[in-house]
Order: C-alpha cells, then sequence, then structure tokens
C-alpha cells in the first residue's frame, strides 16, 4: 500500500474552522486552518482532521520531529478541542494517528457540490488509455475505483445484496459517473449480477477505440463486492462500453468459487 508522507489524528468530530480560527488564530486557506508546531505544518480540516506535514521532508523525518514536539502536539490538540466545542479530550485523539495512506483524500476540503464536467474525465480517461499503454491505464483507474467501493461498503455497511446494489448505484449516480441497473432478462452462465451504466461520465459518447476504458467504475463495482463477502474470488468484465462501440456500458459481476 502507497504512503504518503503526513500523518493524522482524527478528532471524531466536524468542525468549524473558521470559528477555530477566530479563537486559536492561524491562517484559514479556503476551509482549511494552517498553523504551526516548530517546523511541522499543520492542517486543520473540516472533517476534524488534523494532518502534520513537513515541506521537502521524508517520513522518517517528520516522524522524529513529530516525536520532539509531543508535547507541542498535545497542547496544540487540547486547544483546538477547547475552541472548536467538541466533546472530546487529548488523550483520545492522540491515539488516532497513523502515517496516511497515499489515497486518505479528505472530502470535507472539496466540498460537496463539486462536480467534474464528463468531458474532462474522458480527456484524462482516454489520455491515460492512449499514453499509457492499457494494461498501466487499467491498473491505475481499477485501483482507484476498488479504493472508492471497499471504503463505501466500510462505511455503510450493507446487510444483503439488495443493499449492497443500492448503495453502488446510489454513489454512481450522486457523484454523476452515470446511472446504474441490473439487468435481469437474460441470465448468463456463471454471472453473478449484471449491471448496465448509462450516462457513464468515463465513456458515454466517446469515440470507438476498441477497449472498455471504465475501469473506474469496475473497480468500484469490485471493491464493493469484494468488500462485502469478504472475499477477493470477484472478479468484473466490462462486456460493452461506448469506446467499444456500444451505446451503454454494462458489467458482468462473477463471484468464484470462495
Ligand atoms: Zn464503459
Amino acid at each position: 500500500m502507497a504512503k504518503a508522507h503526513s500523518f493524522s489524528y482524527q478528532i471524531g468530530k466536524k468542525i468549524d474552522t473558521a470559528k477555530v480560527q477566530k479563537k486559536m488564530g492561524g491562517k484559514l486557506i479556503g476551509s482549511v486552518l494552517e498553523s504551526r508546531i516548530d517546523e511541522i505544518k499543520v492542517h486543520v480540516f473540516p472533517s476534524g482532521r488534523i494532518r502534520l506535514t513537513a515541506q521537502d521532508k521524508e517520513y522518517s523525518e517528520l516522524q522524529q520531529m513529530i516525536f520532539n514536539n509531543t508535547v507541542g502536539i498535545i497542547s496544540f490538540i487540547e486547544e483546538l478541542i477547547k475552541a472548536a466545542g467538541v466533546n472530546t479530550d487529548a488523550k483520545t485523539v492522540m491515539k488516532t494517528g497513523k502515517q496516511d495512506d497515499a489515497y486518505d483524500y479528505d472530502q470535507s476540503v472539496i466540498g460537496e457540490e463539486t462536480r467534474i464536467p464528463a468531458g474532462v474525465m474522458q480527456m484524462i480517461t482516454i489520455s491515460l488509455y492512449q499514453f499509457a499503454g492499457q494494461f498501466q491505464a487499467s491498473r491505475t483507474m481499477t485501483q482507484a475505483g476498488e479504493k472508492e467501493g471497499r471504503r463505501l461498503v466500510k462505511e455503510k455497511k450493507p446487510k444483503n445484496k439488495k443493499e449492497l446494489l443500492k448503495l453502488v448505484k446510489k454513489f454512481l449516480e450522486e457523484n454523476s459517473f452515470g446511472k446504474m441497473e441490473e439487468v435481469k432478462e437474460e441470465k448468463r452462465r456463471l454471472v453473478d449480477v449484471i449491471l448496465r451504466v448509462t450516462s457513464c461520465a468515463f465513456a458515454s459518447g466517446a469515440p470507438n477505440i476498441n477497449e472498455a476504458i471504465c475501469d473506474f467504475t469496475r473497480g468500484v463495482i469490485r471493491g464493493a463486492f469484494a468488500e462485502f463477502k469478504g472475499a477477493e474470488t470477484v472478479s468484473v468484465k466490462e462486456t460493452r462500453c461506448w469506446a467499444k462501440g456500444d451505446a451503454y456500458c454494462e458489467f458482468e459481476v462473477y463471484s468464484l468459487a470462495a
């Protein structure tokens, strides 16, 4: 798993960073509060995350700096909890400290109404396939999608397959990745579920480059199913795609014998 050069604590509660800035000082950049503890740069996110970074330093150096500044970090967290008026204590927050995963992005910084235009998504996707090649592009997109699919199931904990499908559908639709429906009329051998996606942000209206390119969506479905089943024997194939000349994208989910 790829690791980032930053370290985070979680307050576990949402934070009004503007309110905190008025009491504690620091710089408000958009919705992020920036402060400093010695040479360590501190970012407080509206989600309640406290991120420590050190510019142009290796992670091992940051670790050393964190160790040397333990007292300063504790008092910063204590002051922050007080300013934000949240019900927790510094000891609990300190226990959540961990090195960031490279995929640990924080959506609270972007805001929920943000949308990437589908044209931009498609340009990025098709360029990736053309320049990195099918194999690398596919791995890149699948990995990103799988992360999202797994996160979704871990967070929402669907109880059955119906809830799982509803969750994936909602995720794709709310993020404008596409509209999803289960195809039930044709039963194909060994296929667990058939999912059809229209208005696909990655491919709808794309030219035919004779490749199925919606590996992000494929990854979301695979990650969600694998996490739900607690098994890695799930395989998802994109059998139809706009970029293969179809007018919709279609995914077949296989659950191989566990
Ligand atoms: Zn597609």
